[in-house]
């Protein structure tokens, strides 16, 4: 778990000095006049627009997907510091792709301090379960950004973090250091207002992950000026498109922190083997599982789901479970960030990545990126990558034991989506496009596009599948399980 150095950022804000040189307090001063003047501790504001979901793009060449927004609210105060986003939002299908039919969603994002949680049903609980906090302690950082690159919030952290400015297109812009080793860089026009913020968050597929804020249309909204258009973007592409309605200066925005959220330690990283066959591993013990393959001599391992943290685990699991041979190859099946934030431990392991041919160059372009923030494994061993890359089929054998990558074709999931076939075992592995339930429940009354696409692989291939290892998902699963999840009753294949 690594360490947030946010304290003494929230701390330095409320001590603020005025080390800032002339230029630099007057560019600020004067940027904070042209915001009204009211005096502003907390801010309220809201609209509608466009939600983003980051590193769930449909193609490593397409922008992230959008969401429909009824209803944006973020509430901030920046006195403690804290902040609470609330969001009504629907996913938009976009025309020719396959989606399962969306659902409202109506998250409730918190920070406060070094605490961040959502408020929602407990994970797995259904979803008319009364919402409780939730810890999300991996979203602190990009939380605290929000923060600090609002109009008022960056000129509150510039003038307490003696920012430095520079003349630029008849503006200045300021930029400053804060919160460990987050930079922010601000421009400022000629009116004095407040037009891009500029930072970088951690990421563990794109490193240091850009990201800009553009404000624009500055309005009076009742006596505090404040932007009617702002546009967020992170790695490249938007993640949210705001038009603002309401603005409320100095609202009270009480945010406790819930003793569940105080009291919270995250649970070491937790994996479980389980043998499907001979030299076969399911391997589990979190919400994203992996495969180990025990080759003749050497390891394959399928899937690096989540992070570097998880990977070590699985690593050091595999390597118990099967000593004293290499991890040579990994496996990837697509590249949303859940499912390839931890394939960067394997190529500092010296494993080759086997990879749909799409993904090849997303990953080296993200991996060439610097990482300061958070420098992982491989951005201290600099070891380069190594890639099998195919478009429909790719083998990988030892003499004994054949494994066969095949595309998923015409998934609506992902454009660059793969699923894995053990033909003596007679074992499927597949993420994402099937995700057996639990126990007894009913299969769902539309079925999933993508649950019906896998079937359709399956029966294009003719794969003679006796078991699918989902790699989400509580347990192993028979084609006569598929069938019946996707509504046909045929017991043939
Ligand atoms: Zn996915």
């Amino acid at each position: 778990m690594r360490t947030l150095t946010l304290l003494p950022f929230a701390l330095s804000i409320a001590v603020a000095s005025g080390a800032c040189a002339r230029q630099e307090t007057s560019t600020i001063q004067a940027a904070t006049k042209a915001l009204g003047p009211t005096e502003v501790r907390s801010i309220e504001y809201s609209g509608t627009g466009k939600w983003f979901q980051f590193g769930q793009a449909p193609s490593p060449t397409l922008p992230w997907p959008a969401f429909d927004v009824s209803n944006f609210t973020a509430s901030i105060n920046y006195e403690t510091p804290a902040a609470r986003v609330q969001m009504v939002r629907i996913q938009v299908v976009e025309p020719g792709r396959a989606r399962p039919a969306p659902v409202q969603q109506s998250p409730v994002q918190v920070v406060s301090g070094t605490y961040a949680w959502n408020m929602a049903p407990p994970p797995g609980a259904a979803p008319d379960t009364a919402p409780a906090p939730q810890p999300q302690v991996e979203a602190v950082e990009e939380r605290t950004m929000e923060i600090w690159t609002t109009p008022h919030g960056f000129l509150k952290a510039a003038a307490a973090n003696n920012a430095t400015s520079q003349p630029a297109n008849g503006g200045s812009e300021v930029s400053f250091t804060a919160g460990g080793n987050h930079r922010y860089v601000g421009r400022i026009n000629a009116q004095s207002q407040l037009e891009r913020v500029q930072t970088w968050i951690d990421n563990t597929v794109l490193g240091d992950t850009p990201v800009e804020i553009t404000y624009s249309d500055y309005r009076d909204f009742g006596g505090v000026m404040f932007p009617a258009r702002i546009v967020r973007t992170q790695g490249g592409h938007p993640v949210l498109d705001i038009t603002v309605s309401k603005v409320t200066a100095n609202p009270a925005v009480e945010i406790a922190v819930p003793d569940a959220v105080r009291n919270f330690t995250p649970p070491a990283v937790n994996v479980e083997m389980e043998k499907l066959a001979d030299g076969v591993y399911y391997v589990k013990g979190g919400s994203h599982h992996s495969i180990a393959i025990d080759q003749r001599d050497h390891i394959v391992v399928v899937e690096a789901p989540q992070n570097e943290a998880r990977s070590v685990a699985v690593i050091a699991k595999v390597k118990e479970t099967i000593p004293n041979k290499p991890i040579r190859y990994l496996i990837n099946t697509h590249a949303h960030f859940d499912h390839s934030g931890g394939l960067r431990t394997y190529v500092d392991e010296g494993a080759t990545i086997v990879t749909h041919a799409l993904n090849k160059p997303y990953y080296e372009q993200a991996w060439a990126a610097p990482r300061t923030i958070n420098p992982d494994k491989l951005a201290r061993s600099n070891k380069s990558a190594t890639f099998e890359t195919f478009t429909d089929k790719h083998v990988l054998t030892d003499g004994r034991r054949t494994i066969e990558v095949h595309q998923i074709a015409g998934s609506g999931h992902n454009d660059a989506f793969a699923m894995v076939y053990l033909p003596t075992e007679k074992i499927l592995i597949e993420v994402d496009a099937y995700a057996p339930p639990a126990g007894n429940a009913p299969p769902p009354a539309v079925p999933s596009p993508f649950a019906v696409n896998l079937y359709e692989n399956i029966q294009r291939l003719k794969l003679d599948v006796r078991q699918i290892a989902a790699l989400h998902g509580p347990r192993v699963a028979t084609m006569a399980d598929l069938r019946a999840f996707i509504g046909q009753r045929s017991q043939t294949n």
